[in-house]
């Protein structure tokens, strides 16, 4: 097994069981997290009673359960993910590292042998099933390379793609988690696959978010003895919709979802200033709405699960994902892996109706915060492993501290060159940026570490980041800015620091 974690399962188990006799055992999690949901389509954002809380319009989408769980959580408005692609993302969530440290630069495929979740590395499921809790994994993994170890077809990978993007994950590389109900990465969302506990293949040719909802709901009921009833449990729930594809009726789970957008004009659909709707992709954002509508209705099934078995009250819910997507916005067709606020922001909300009064809070949470912060709720505070880089933000969620993080980082890692086989073994790190509550800046560099480009937007008078300010035009703020970024890059350890890229640019340390 990976884990460095000491097998003191027996009796560390019994304390989290117990508690010492008499507390009630837990909490538990449930940490559901869809692919690409951005911050824009959660619709309350709009509402009267979150006036203040964002300074631009949310999508038209239709999410009653959302709206309805966002005034039961503390919600985060200014959520960020640090890497947003799919495989950094995951790492930094399950880990609390930032890429160096857990492994994954880039997102996971088969030609980017050593881009992969460290195998020793300590997770957050690691940590949770030493301490007694029950741990599982539910949906698309995607943090693992592609290895030629397909159960039902030793020594291959696990289709016929090249190159592979998909993996399965064996026994020994699950970190803890002991229920299993999952794949790499897959984009067909009405025929999906997934590899259980004991690696047998399942193929249920329904839509992914239903079917993975029907595992997460008997998982919490334990209709199949899926977990041990006298633990808590740490569940994970990884959605792939909203991502894409999202241009046709195969890509939805019911027409239905799509009604609530098909009549709607374009001008109607986007909101935001900086959305080009004559580009191609335009009309896809009718499916892509109507996905976030059956992400809503299928996280509301696992809320009335955990009400109907009885867990409501000590079951600490979030609802976040793993980047957003840009959706015409500033003219790209990239979805995500950029600074602006449609791909870099997220929905975090976490709900724990014992502990946490519901409310926004500005705090700028980041990916590798996640970890240290639900560890230290679930009251493992101590045994946050030390090379976590991410900050416990538990007592600001809790409404307690003072102590805030006003920044967040932002990192983009492309691949290095190819070597003679056609392999990316290495990773440019191309860019670094700072978010701050008035502003974001991004700094690039070129293949020869030299300066490419600098971008500054003030986010409070240009919510839509329409008009990008130059360093000339406020070298106070440029400085400023630098300053923030060269804090968070010394803090992490990062290889801009330790390298001294583009150091003429950062004040000089004694
Ligand atoms: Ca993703």
């Amino acid at each position: 097994m990976a884990s460095k974690v000491k097998p003191l399962l027996p009796l560390l188990g019994a304390f989290a069981v117990s508690c010492g006799g008499g507390k009630p055992a837990g909490p538990n999690i449930v940490y559901v997290f869809p692919d690409q949901f951005r911050n824009q389509a959660l619709s309350f954002w709009n509402d009267p009673d979150f006036a203040g809380a964002q300074n631009w319009q949310a999508d038209p989408s239709h999410t009653p359960r959302l709206n309805a769980f966002a005034r039961e959580s503390v919600v985060l408005s200014r959520a960020t993910s640090a890497c947003p692609l799919s495989s950094p993302y995951r790492g930094m969530f399950l880990t609390g590292m930032y890429p160096e440290r857990n492994g994954i630069y880039n997102n996971c495929m088969a030609t980017r042998p050593d881009n992969t979740l460290d195998p020793d590395a300590e997770c957050i499921s690691d940590v949770f099933s030493a301490h007694g809790w029950d741990c599982g994994y539910i949906g698309k993994l995607h943090a693992e390379v592609p290895m030629k170890n397909d159960p039902d077809n030793p020594g291959n990978y696990v289709s016929s793609r090249r190159p592979e993007w998909d993996a399965y994950t064996p026994p020994s590389r699950r970190h803890g988690f002991n229920y299993w109900y999952s794949y790499g990465t897959f984009d067909v969302h009405r025929n999906p696959h997934y590899w259980d506990t004991e690696g047998k293949r399942h193929d249920p040719h329904e839509f992914s978010v239903k079917h993975e909802t029907d595992k997460a709901i008997s998982y919490i009921m334990n209709r199949g003895g899926e977990r041990d009833p006298r633990k808590p449990f740490f569940l994970c729930v990884a959605y792939n919709p909203p991502h894409q594809p999202y241009g046709k009726v195969e890509d939805l789970e019911s027409e239905e979802d799509l009604a609530l957008y098909a009549d709607k004009s374009l001008s109607e659909l986007y909101v935001r200033e900086n959305a080009d709707t004559t580009m191609p992709k335009a009309p896809s954002i009718r499916y892509y709405l109507a996905n976030v509508t059956a992400v809503d209705r299928n996280f509301g099934r696992i809320l009335d699960a955990l009400k109907e078995a009885g867990l409501e009250e000590n079951t600490i819910v979030v609802f976040t994902s793993d980047h957003g997507e840009t959706m015409c916005s500033h003219g790209t067709a990239d979805p995500k892996n950029s600074i602006w606020t449609e791909s870099f922001t997220v929905p975090f909300m976490i709900r724990w109706p014992s502990h946490l009064p519901p409310r926004v809070d500005s705090v700028m949470l980041s990916s590798t915060d996640i970890m240290p912060t639900l560890l230290s709720m679930a009251g493992l505070r101590r045994q946050i492993p030390s090379r976590v880089q991410g900050r416990d933000l538990s007592r600001i969620l809790e409404g307690k501290s003072e102590n805030r993080p006003d920044k967040a980082l932002y990192l983009r890692c492309t691949n290095g060159p190819k070597d003679a086989d056609g392999l990316v073994r290495t990773f440019f790190q191309e860019a670094r940026g700072i978010k701050t509550p008035e502003w974001t800046m991004e700094v690039c560099m070129k293949r020869d570490t030299t300066l490419k480009s600098v971008m500054i937007f003030n986010d409070v008078t240009d919510p839509y980041q329409m008009h990008p300010i130059s360093p000339e035009e406020r070298p106070e703020v440029f400085q400023s800015l630098l300053d923030d970024l060269q804090e968070e890059l010394e803090r992490t350890s990062d290889v801009w620091a330790r390298e001294k890229i583009l150091s003429r640019l950062f004040r000089s340390k004694p």
